[in-house]
């Protein structure tokens, strides 16, 4: 979850003509065809993220590229130009991916970033389910490294995950997104905005309460516990191994018992203690009121409920 934050971090972008005013990281003699855009690399709420080649010195890099419409209806300026600020900064530390310069079209806005192709933590925690201490180790101390020195300019980067932690082509931690950092936040100054990624919601998030920097180290220790001992620990037990959990939603594993009932009137394997009952009338009569707003009624309102299309018994 991305979710919508309710408040509007500052700056607000100026605009005029549907231009959304950059500042100072704006190359204005830039465009989208100074670069061969070679592959679609990510996705992210706003846009997509392609590896460019830059026509004139055959460098590479990654180009964020968002759509103007999307940002606008979704009134989100203030975040692309948060994200802006923050990868300005990040020039000065090597664990946070670095802005080269931003340019926009009409329609589109383009952030050239530095190309970081050693893979998404996720990508590699999924395949390994876990790391060694070590490697879990140097991971977390360089995105704590990271996180320092977000802290240190006052902002709360709010959305740390694996998915957000890149590797460089050596194998360093890159972290990237910066769509819901925080500006401007004193050491023990607060902010209240419900946002984040579920799994990694520090508690006073979740309990909607005003919440400091300290959210950043609690995300912290939930992507270390997942490095170490792998996100779906019950499903990887050494006991359910011959399992195979894609097989297993889709129904795809034949049940060990047959129940071998006749149909949907075949009761037989009810209890006849409950069975050999008689059914009371009230249960099937309809009241001349259905739904008073009084009394027992009121206390289910929005109980009722009727999907669209009826599920049929299938035996
Ligand atoms: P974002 O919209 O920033 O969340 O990016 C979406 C995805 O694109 C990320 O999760 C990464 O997998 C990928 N990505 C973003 N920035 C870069 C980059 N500088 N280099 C390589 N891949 C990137």
């Amino acid at each position: 979850m991305d979710a919508g934050p309710a408040e509007s971090p500052s700056p607000q972008p100026s605009r005029a003509n549907g231009n959304i005013n950059l500042g100072p990281s704006v190359n204005p003699n830039a465009r989208p065809t100074d670069f061969d855009f070679l592959k679609i690399i990510g996705k992210g709420t706003y846009g997509k993220v392609l590896l460019a080649k830059r026509k004139s010195d055959g460098a590479f890099y990654a180009v964020k590229v968002l759509q103007k419409k999307s940002i606008l209806k979704k009134k989100e300026q203030s975040h692309i130009m948060v994200e802006r600020n923050v990868l300005l900064k990040n020039v000065q530390h090597p664990f946070l991916v670095g802005l080269h310069y931003s340019f926009q079209t009409p329609e589109k806005l383009y952030f050239v970033l530095d190309y970081v192709n050693g893979g998404e933590l996720f990508f590699h925690l999924q395949r390994e389910r876990r790391f060694l201490e070590p490697r879990a180790r140097f991971y977390a101390a360089e995105v704590a490294s990271a996180i320092g020195y977000l802290h240190s300019l006052n902002i709360i980067y709010r959305d740390l995950k694996p998915e957000n932690i890149l590797l460089d082509c050596q194998g360093h931690v890159v972290l990237t997104d910066f769509g819901l950092c925080k500006e401007g936040v004193e050491p023990e100054e607060t902010t209240s905005t419900f946002c984040g990624t579920p799994e990694y919601l520090a508690p006073e998030v979740l309990r909607n309460e005003p919440y400091d920097r300290a959210v950043d180290w609690w995300c912290l220790g939930a992507v270390l516990y997942e490095m170490l001992h792998g996100l779906l620990e019950i499903k990887n037990h050494v006991f359910f191994s011959p399992i195979n959990w894609d097989d297993l939603y889709h129904k795809r594993l034949t049940p060990p018992f047959n129940p071998n009932v006749a149909g949907p009137a075949d009761l037989k394997h009810f209890d006849p203690e409950f069975t050999q009952e008689a059914v009371s009338k009230s249960i099937g009569c309809t009241p001349d009121t259905v739904a008073s707003s009084s009394g027992a009624s009121s206390a289910f309102l929005g109980f009722s409920y009727g999907p669209e299309d009826d599920d049929v018994l299938d035996c």
